[in-house]
C-alpha cells in the first residue's frame, strides 16, 4: 500500500513517518505541508533525522492524493475538510487523526461515501477498547452512578475537550440511550449549582509532555469505578493510524471506525 502523509511536518505527521518507514507492507508515497513552510522541498527523511527517502515535503496536494493509495491526515479540521474533496475526486482512502471538528463538519464527513474513510479520534487499540468497556459500564451501572470523564494532554493542544474524551462520553451516552449533546457539562466555573441527575462531565488538564491520559468515573454515594488508559507515547497513535491505512486496501467505498478495523464493533 502506497500512503501518502498530509501535515507530514507536524509532531504525529513524522511519528506516521518513522512507522511507515518501518512497515515493509508499507510504502512512502509522499507527504505535505501548508504552502509556505520552511520544511517545503525537505526529503522526508530529513523529518525524523533518517536517510533521505528521495520524497519531499510538498504543497501540492493533488500529487500526493494521486501517487498514494491512501492518505493519513492528522491535521487540523479545515484542512481535513479540504481534503476529504481532494480523496472523492482521486478514489483515495483516507485514514484521519484530526481531532475538534465542528458538528457540521463531523456530519459532512459522516456522508463521504464515495471512498473508504476510517475516522478516528484515538487509534490506540487500548482506547478503543476502553470505549466499550465504557458503553458496557454506562449499561449496566444506572443514573445513581454520576459519569466524569477526565483528561490530560500536553501543553501543545489546541481543542478541549480532547476527541477521545467526546468519543468516551458519546460511548457512555450510548449505553445509557441518551444523546450526549442533551446531557454533557463541557465545563464548570464559579456558582454551579449541584450536579443535574444522568449528567455526562467533562475535566480537562493540559501539561507537559503527556501524550494522552483518559479515565472514566463512574461515582455513586458508595463506591467509585475508574477505567484509565494512559498512552505512553504518540507512536502509538501512528502505529494504529497505519494499521487503519493497510486495512482500507481491502474494503468497500464506506465510513469506517477504529473499532471496524480491530474487528470489535
Ligand atoms: P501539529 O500541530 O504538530 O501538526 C499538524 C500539522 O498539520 C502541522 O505541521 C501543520 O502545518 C499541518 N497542516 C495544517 N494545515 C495543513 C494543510 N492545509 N495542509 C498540510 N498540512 C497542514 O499537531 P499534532 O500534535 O500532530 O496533531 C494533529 C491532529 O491530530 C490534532 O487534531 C490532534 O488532536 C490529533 N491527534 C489525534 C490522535 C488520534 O489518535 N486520533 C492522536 C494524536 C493527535
Amino acid at each position: 500500500m502506497k500512503i501518502g502523509i498530509v501535515g507530514v511536518a507536524g509532531r504525529m505527521g513524522r511519528m506516521l513517518v518513522s512507522e511507515v518507514l518501518a512497515n515493509p507492507a508499507a510504502e512512502l508515497a509522499g507527504g505535505t505541508e501548508l504552502s509556505g513552510s520552511e520544511n517545503i522541498g525537505a526529503d522526508l527523511g530529513q523529518l525524523i533525522g533518517a536517510a533521505d527517502t528521495g520524497l519531499a515535503v510538498s504543497d501540492n496536494v493533488e500529487n500526493v492524493f494521486n501517487a498514494a493509495d491512501v492518505i493519513i491526515d492528522f491535521t487540523v479540521p479545515s484542512a481535513t475538510m479540504s481534503h476529504i474533496k481532494t480523496a472523492a475526486k482521486f478514489k483515495t482512502a483516507m485514514v484521519i487523526g484530526t481531532t475538534g471538528f465542528q458538528p457540521e463538519q463531523l456530519s459532512e464527513l459522516h456522508r463521504c461515501g464515495d471512498n473508504v474513510i476510517v475516522h478516528a479520534a484515538n487509534f490506540s487499540v487500548g482506547v478503543n477498547v476502553l470505549l466499550g468497556l465504557t458503553e458496557q459500564a454506562a449499561a449496566i451501572l444506572n443514573q445513581d452512578y454520576d459519569i466524569e470523564i477526565v483528561e490530560m494532554h500536553h501543553r501543545h493542544k489546541v481543542d478541549a475537550p480532547s476527541g477521545t474524551a467526546l468519543a468516551l462520553g458519546d460511548a457512555a451516552a450510548h449505553g445509557r440511550i441518551v444523546v450526549l449533546d442533551d446531557v454533557s457539562t463541557r465545563v464548570r466555573d464559579g456558582i454551579t449549582g449541584p450536579r443535574p441527575k444522568g449528567n455526562i462531565g467533562f475535566a480537562t488538564l493540559r501539561g507537559g509532555g503527556v501524550a494522552g491520559d483518559h479515565t472514566v468515573m463512574f461515582a455513586s454515594e458508595t463506591e467509585r469505578l475508574e477505567l484509565t488508559h494512559k498512552a505512553g507515547d504518540r507512536s502509538v497513535f501512528a502505529s494504529g493510524a497505519v494499521r487503519a491505512a493497510l486495512w482500507t486496501g481491502s474494503q468497500t467505498p464506506g465510513y469506517y471506525s477504529m473499532r471496524d478495523v480491530l474487528g470489535f464493533t
